[in-house]
């Protein structure tokens, strides 16, 4: 369900507005500070913003909102007595989607939102989709990048520790010459599914990285707690036993994986990470596979 924010310093307009839109979950401002304070506290999916408002008017607030991160994105509609061409243009110039003026048919208000709200939704699918993989509907390698970027700089800031999980299930290749491709892309759906059930807190961020390599990302969490993490991982997907194999000789899929902490540092990169942690998972495979290796920066050995 859609929430529209709708700001207008007329109690009358604000109660024309919340009857005629009552399919949507509606909120209200009398003015440009008192819906900074509901914004402080919601994200509307839409904004229904009156020009005309004492104090503060609706062409200063459309400025405030999109010159803030956490309200850009914000779709506005103007909605308002100026009916002049030159205010038109300028409200949207401002960033507006759309300026609807008097006299106000609800009809037509009505089409206006719903139209709006469904490009929203199209927007945010498509957006959704090129950060999703299709296989296993886990984040995609794209997307995990942006989040290692973003956790990456966001310890160094905060003096956190940032660990890196890198995953790479066992003979897979052997797995798909017995049992077909079309099995093969079941298991890696059933290998991320399990693996997110071991990952319980929402900032822990699985994605599949490519073929059959995932990735786990655990911003402030160290050797000690990410270990635990992995060894979850490795027995959840060994207990699903996905068999392949001959007859007399089954066996189940495993994972290898490799993993690695630091607190990272200003002149560090992000890529150092993921290479810190590719290295001991080539070192997992190397040493008999279905296991975990991890290391940590040196000083962290105490960790
Ligand atoms: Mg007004």
């Amino acid at each position: 369900m859609f929430t529209i924010l709708a700001i207008d310093d007329q109690e009358f307009n604000l109660a024309f507005m919340k009857e005629i839109l009552s399919d949507y979950i509606f909120l209200k401002a009398k003015s440009g500070k008192e819906a900074l304070h509901v914004l402080s506290e919601s994200k509307p999916d839409l904004i229904l913003l009156d020009v005309l408002m004492p104090d503060m008017d609706g062409y200063d607030l459309i400025r405030i909102l999109k010159a803030d991160n956490s309200t850009r994105d914000i779709p506005v509609i103007f909605i308002t007595g100026c009916d002049s061409e030159a205010e038109e243009e300028k409200g949207l110039t401002l960033g507006a989607v759309d300026y609807i003026t008097k006299p106000f048919r609800p009809s037509i208000i009505q089409a206006r939102v719903k139209n709006t709200l469904k490009l929203i939704h199209q927007q945010r699918l498509l957006e959704k989709m090129a950060r999703i993989d299709g296989l296993t509907e886990i984040p995609n390698r794209r997307y995990f990048q942006e989040k290692l970027d973003y956790e990456f700089h966001s310890a160094v800031q905060n003096n956190h520790f940032l660990s890196l999980i890198m995953i790479d299930v066992d003979k897979f290749k052997k797995f798909n010459d017995y049992c077909g491709h079309a099995k093969g892309d079941e298991a890696l759906a059933i290998i991320a599914k399990t693996m997110q059930s071991c990952l319980s807190q929402p900032h822990e961020f699985l994605a599949r990285y490519g073929g059959e390599e995932f990735v786990v990302l655990l911003p402030q969490t160290n050797k000690t707690e990410g270990l635990h993490i992995a060894e979850c991982l490795r027995v959840q997907v060994y207990n699903t036993q996905l068999t392949y194999g001959p007859l007399d000789a089954k066996a189940f899929l495993t994972v290898s994986l490799g993993g690695y902490s630091l607190l990272p540092k200003k002149d560090q990169q992000p890529h150092f990470l993921l290479e810190k942690a590719d290295a001991c998972l080539y070192q997992a495979k190397n040493t008999g596979r279905n296991r975990v290796i991890w290391d940590s920066q040196p000083s962290l050995k105490q960790v």
